[in-house]
């Protein structure tokens, strides 16, 4: 008892405090780095210029003039926010405008702007599924599908990574309920595509819908970059959702929703991450038009992107660094161990190049990892240059990935 009366509280500042130790004792405590200029590929952080290979700024158009230019017009006519949430008064023809843009683009019938691929994630899963479904997931999904199913109080049933059987297995096993296939269509952490032809064929004989997160697929893969559904040969039928975000190709903020209309009427009409929120501002609605356009017509930046990931792969190859295997912009080197990631990407820095050292809860315990992203403003000569200084660090990472355990299959969150 307390003086109250009450039964002993729990101590929250206490608990905390034994949180901070415990990260710091396993090299987890994330530090946030502040970029005070951005040109191209290079950014400039803590006063040093550095070659950016951490982003997903993957067809390089956040900086990209005419873009650039759209939002300051737009800005200009309609200011800087949208004034209200899409049910009041806060949806705009530029809002409009943009969603019509990217359901022609990708063919589906209808397409609905979110405020960012995490509340578009969250608003599905939460708003389609109920108590007593099954909402299927790849292991590797992102945070956000997977906190999504959490929120619907749906079962979440995951299966090992892009194991299309264990899906079906699963999918046999929870017969009850409708059931949703969930997975991303390139897997940010790891950089590989979804078996979505595969997944497909099981939502089909479930009677389930397969909706396909492609957050890092739209504007990178497929013809006219319309994302991995396509690219597998799907569309509308196959996968009747599917997440384009904004903030990676295509080089703003936000996320579009796009589908059928029967589902993507009831996410207007239910769910509570559209419904309660501010709309993104039209500026940006905009901005983002504007890349649609040069991302669905500059098939170069595509071209230019293969050839700079073939390259890499090569180079990495030759000189004995082991790349997952991906042949998207993302390139992981996995490292295993938290402190050598850190160590590693520091190394990096040190030599002027900035890339992202992931470590769990991003990916599974022992799965820590360089994620190197390449982007079509990079040159051949930068990835020859990032290829030369990752080349010192691989035998220290091969040293320490035989003495480590092999990556668990677990419960990691890709973020
Ligand atoms: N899905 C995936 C696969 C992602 O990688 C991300 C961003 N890391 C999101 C959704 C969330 O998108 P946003 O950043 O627009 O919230």
């Amino acid at each position: 008892m307390n003086t109250t009366g009450h039964p002993a509280r729990v101590n929250l500042r206490q608990r905390l405090q034994e949180a901070v130790e415990r990260r710091v004792e396993a090299d987890l405590v994330r530090r946030r780095r502040e970029i005070s200029q951005c040109r191209d590929a290079r950014v400039v952080s803590d006063g040093q210029r550095l070659l950016n290979f951490g982003g997903n700024d993957y067809l390089g158009l956040a900086h990209h003039p005419a873009i650039v230019s759209a939002m300051q017009v737009a800005a200009q006519n309609c200011g800087v926010g949208a004034g209200a949430s899409h049910m009041v008064c806060g949806h705009h023809s530029e809002h409009s405008a943009l969603e019509r843009a990217i359901a022609d683009w990708l063919g589906y019938p209808r397409a609905l702007l979110f405020g960012s691929g995490y509340l578009a994630n969250l608003a599905v899963v939460q708003a389609l599924m109920q108590t007593g479904d099954v909402c299927l997931q790849d292991k590797l999904n992102h945070a956000s599908l997977i906190d999504g199913a959490r929120l619907s109080q749906s079962r979440l049933v995951r299966y090992p990574h892009a194991d299309a059987q264990a899906a079906r297995r699963q999918a046999d096993l929870h017969g009850d309920g409708a059931l949703m296939l969930a997975t991303d269509g390139v897997f940010s952490m790891d950089g590989d595509v979804a078996p979505l032809r595969e997944l497909a064929a099981i939502a089909r004989d479930h009677n389930g819908l397969l909706y396909v997160d492609e957050a890092h697929a739209v504007g990178v893969v497929g013809p006219q970059g319309r994302g991995s559904v396509a690219a597998a040969g799907l569309g509308p039928d196959h996968a009747p959702l599917l997440l384009v975000t904004l903030g990676k190709a295509l080089g703003s903020c936000g996320a579009v929703l796009v589908g059928q209309d029967w589902a993507i009427e009831h996410v207007l009409q239910t769910a509570r991450p559209y419904i309660y929120t501010t709309a993104l501002p039209p500026a940006v609605a905009v901005a983002a038009l504007a890349a649609v356009k040069l991302a669905r017509g500059e098939d170069w930046r595509r071209e230019k992107l293969a050839g700079l990931i073939a390259r890499f792969r090569a180079g990495a190859r030759a000189r004995g660094l082991h790349l997952l295997d991906s042949d998207t912009p993302i390139q992981p080197l996995p490292v295993g161990d938290n402190a050598l990631a850190v160590a590693a990407a520091q190394e990096l820095e040190a030599s002027g190049f900035l890339v992202g050292a992931i470590r769990p809860p991003s990916v599974p315990p022992g799965g820590a990892r360089l994620r190197i992203t390449l982007s079509a403003l990079h040159e051949d000569r930068d990835v020859d240059a990032l290829v030369d200084a990752l080349e010192p660090l691989a035998r220290r990472i091969h040293d320490s990935r035989r003495d480590g355990d092999d990556v668990a299959a677990s419960d990691g969150v890709a973020c």
